[in-house]
């Protein structure tokens, strides 16, 4: 009696610790399965540069990498930094290129958080060649409403008002609502991670500021100026406010980062070596935007 007994209790002994031993197992393999889970299903970071040279020295900083191609002008380079997703695109220049590599890029990568990058033309005296801007707002400078004139009237740049296509989906044309321009913010917590980093960068300033876009280069300093006056520019390109308008369509967290490549307003001539600079620092600030992502 007494053995049946302790037999009995050690089959049921047996028995929980079998039990206890697969559930253990089970739930090893469920949380290394969430944890890859979790690895595969991390949203990349994009990085946008127009030019080859605005987009390839990053490029060449991706581990892993992968080219995939869109149409004949979109590139991008799929790897990895600090073994997290990051995404180089090359848009090609200007506005409607950059609209729709933005476009295409949140569509098939869907990516956590997109940063413009690139050269940039001054407008503000007080910037310098391989100065870096960090945009806290992006505006489109080439979206404008003349003045009402005649024919014979002639032609007055000056008289020419901001247009926000945006304001409504009726006609800007007739809207005086639209007679405003459009700032897009910067993502805070991007912004962050670029002021944070701001010391790793010892070939100039880094600001923050306005940045302009419009398929112009302005070469006219009295027009360079008025910018600088009235939408508070300090540097102009060909990108970063249509991103930033597909990035907020999607939501998408939003930063741009130009560098002075020239400035007319203060005799600063062109110097393309400046593009390599300013993905030396874009790289610095991925790193940051990164570990702040993984350590939430
Ligand atoms: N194809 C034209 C210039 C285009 S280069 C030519 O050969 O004259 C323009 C590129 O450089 C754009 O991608 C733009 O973002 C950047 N850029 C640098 N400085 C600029 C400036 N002062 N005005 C406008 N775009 C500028």
């Amino acid at each position: 009696m007494k053995t049946a007994i302790s037999k009995q209790l050690l089959v049921s002994i047996m028995a929980m610790l079998v039990l206890l031993v697969l559930a253990g197992c089970s739930s090893a393999t469920e949380s290394s399965e969430t944890e890859k889970d979790k690895e595969e299903t991390k949203r990349p970071i994009l990085i946008q540069g127009p030019m080859p040279i605005e987009a390839e020295k990053f490029a060449e900083r991706l581990e892993n990498v992968e080219i995939e191609e869109s149409g004949s002008t979109y590139e991008f380079y799929i790897g990895t930094v600090d073994d997290y997703p990051v995404i180089v695109s090359k848009t090609g220049k200007g506005m409607e290129n950059t609209a729709a590599a933005t476009a295409i890029a949140i569509e098939k990568y869907n990516p956590a958080a997109i940063i413009n990058q690139g050269t940039s033309g001054g407008h503000d005296p007080a910037l310098n060649v391989f100065d870096i801007v960090i945009g806290e707002r992006t505006v489109n400078i080439g979206s404008m409403k003349t003045g009402d004139r005649a024919e014979g009237e002639g032609i007055e740049a000056t008289e020419w008002k901001p247009m926000d296509v945006m304001a409504s989906e009726g006609s800007a044309g007739e809207d005086p609502n639209a007679e405003k321009a459009r700032y897009y913010d910067a993502d805070p917590e991007l912004l962050a991670a670029a002021i944070h980093v701001k010391d790793s960068y010892t070939q100039g300033k880094v600001v923050e500021g306005t940045i302009g876009s419009a398929d112009v280069w302005n070469n006219e300093v009295d027009r360079i100026n008025w910018f600088h006056e009235n939408f508070e520019t300090s540097v102009e390109e060909m990108e970063s406010a249509s991103s930033a308008m597909i990035s907020k369509a999607y939501d998408v967290p939003f930063l741009a980062i130009r560098i002075l490549s020239n400035n007319k307003t203060n005799d600063g001539a062109y110097n393309p070596d400046t593009a390599a600079a300013n993905q030396e620092y874009v790289y610095e600030v991925v790193k940051e935007y990164i570990a702040a992502l993984e350590s939430k």
